[in-house]
């Protein structure tokens, strides 16, 4: 149980959470929201899909109106933290003011990996991390007619799927030899190269953007590493994000590719934890280190977190889940598949329906499903009970999967 004010830096899906789950675990010190961003907490997976796509405002994608923050005596502080003084447990702020913590949660996420090329800073180079950039997006697409996305993960993608359905012409480089490489199994790699080439982008494989070209300050066009050109009047850069962790090593707290924290979420400093986006933290689970970035991540390290500092000291031991939206495809991971030696079929992905069961020798790691609710809602319960199915049964469609969770 933490006496004093609980200070939080970062007001996107971690930071949020921490702050509503003291509130309903009864804590009743001060809890302060440091909200670098110009916008009440928000949800970020629709920045790439929903919200772009469609008319309403930005309204839509808060976790809760001001209300919520008032009522609940959650303190939204605008503005960004620029540095710890962690002897004198103080949080020193951009505005000059200074907050007192008895704990300091950093949630300061991650932030675009820029492109280091020519013209990469033209008006017509977007990125999608933020509101602002989503609405920047939303409003000009009807001015484009064709647009070169740099990067086939999955924001990449699911940008390129939605200017597809806008009417863009869509050209896609990834520099790996297929998308989402490093995410997800060959076959649903195959299985989204085929379905957004059915949707009429085009998607190069192994290249690499090598310059933007612009005319009056206005792009037209990418060149790529196999002396080709498209031609373009709007480039969005998907090349993935940087963790924020310059706060915390400026206070000198054990950084590497993230912020590093124990199995309980906490810096080497017993007041200051980390969660989402930027904590590399211990997995017994896993064995390992692991930075993830997902909502679930953030959301569950956050409870995690607030359930100590209001006197349930337990380790994270989260279950991994993901999703993304492409087109009509809807995307869902459950589990973590790195290190997989055998992918097993359930399902017929010429039916636009099918798992890919993960495993190593006869462990299942984890299950990527498309169109497939049911397989993926099963993945999540059987992982969590730390079981497994042989492959056999995941193959065979007759074998019913409930029977393997009783
Ligand atoms: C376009 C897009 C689509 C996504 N889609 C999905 C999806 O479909 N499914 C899924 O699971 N995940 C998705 N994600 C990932 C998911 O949104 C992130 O994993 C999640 O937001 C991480 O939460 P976080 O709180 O760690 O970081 P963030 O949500 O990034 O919040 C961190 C906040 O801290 C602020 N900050 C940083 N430094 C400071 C400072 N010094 N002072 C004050 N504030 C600071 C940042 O500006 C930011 O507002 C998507 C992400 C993006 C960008």
């Amino acid at each position: 149980m933490t006496d004093g004010s609980v200070i939080i830096v970062g007001a996107g899906h971690g930071g949020y959470q921490v702050a509503a789950s003291l509130r309903q675990s009864g804590f009743a010190g001060r809890v302060c929201l440091i909200n670098d961003e110009a916008h009440l907490p928000y949800q970020r997976p629709p920045l790439s899909k929903a919200y772009i796509k469609g008319s309403a405002g930005p309204e839509s994608l808060m976790f809760r109106p001001e209300k919520f923050f008032t009522d609940q005596k959650i303190e939204l502080i605008a503005g960004r933290a620029t540095s710890i003084d962690r002897a004198g447990r103080k949080v020193h702020l951009a505005s000059g003011d200074t907050l007192d913590y008895g704990h300091l949660v950093l949630a300061t996420g991650a932030r675009n990996r820029l492109l280091d090329l020519p013209n990469a800073n033209l008006t017509d180079v977007k990125y999608l991390r933020i509101l602002d950039e989503s609405e920047a997006l939303r409003k000009i697409i009807p001015s484009k007619t064709r647009v070169v996305v740099i990067g086939a993960g999955f924001i990449g993608l699911e940008f390129a799927s939605t200017a597809r359905i806008k009417g863009l012409e869509v050209d896609v480089l990834e520099l790996a030899p297929r998308v989402m490489a490093r995410a997800v199994t060959a076959e649903v790699s195959e299985y989204f190269q085929e379905r957004h080439r059915e949707a009429g982008i085009r998607i190069h494989l192994g290249v690499q953007a090598t310059s933007i070209e612009a005319e009056g300050g206005k792009v037209t066009g990418v060149s790529l590493s196999d002396g080709r050109h498209l031609p373009a009047d709007l480039v969005v850069v998907g090349v993935g994000v940087l963790p924020n962790i310059e706060l915390a090593a400026e206070a000198g707290l054990p950084v590497a590719s993230g912020i590093i924290v124990d199995e309980y979420l906490l810096t080497s400093d017993p007041n200051i934890s980390a969660v989402g986006d930027c904590a590399l933290f211990a997995s017994p689970r896993f064995g390992g280190s692991l930075r993830l970035e997902s909502v679930q991540n953030a959301t569950d390290h956050a409870r995690c977190v607030a359930a100590r500092l209001t006197g349930e000291r337990k380790v994270y031991d989260g279950q991994p889940w993901f999703w993304s939206d492409q087109g009509d495809d809807k995307l869902q991971i459950a589990g973590l598949t790195t290190g997989y030696d055998r992918v097993v079929l359930r399902g017929d992905p010429t039916k636009k329906a099918f798992s890919a069961f993960c495993y190593r020798g006869d462990k299942l790691l984890g299950i990527e499903s498309i169109n497939r609710a049911g397989d993926h809602m099963f993945g999540r319960r059987l992982l969590g009970m730390d079981r497994s199915l042989a492959p056999d049964k995941a193959a065979d469609e007759t074998f019913d999967l409930k029977s393997a969770l009783a």
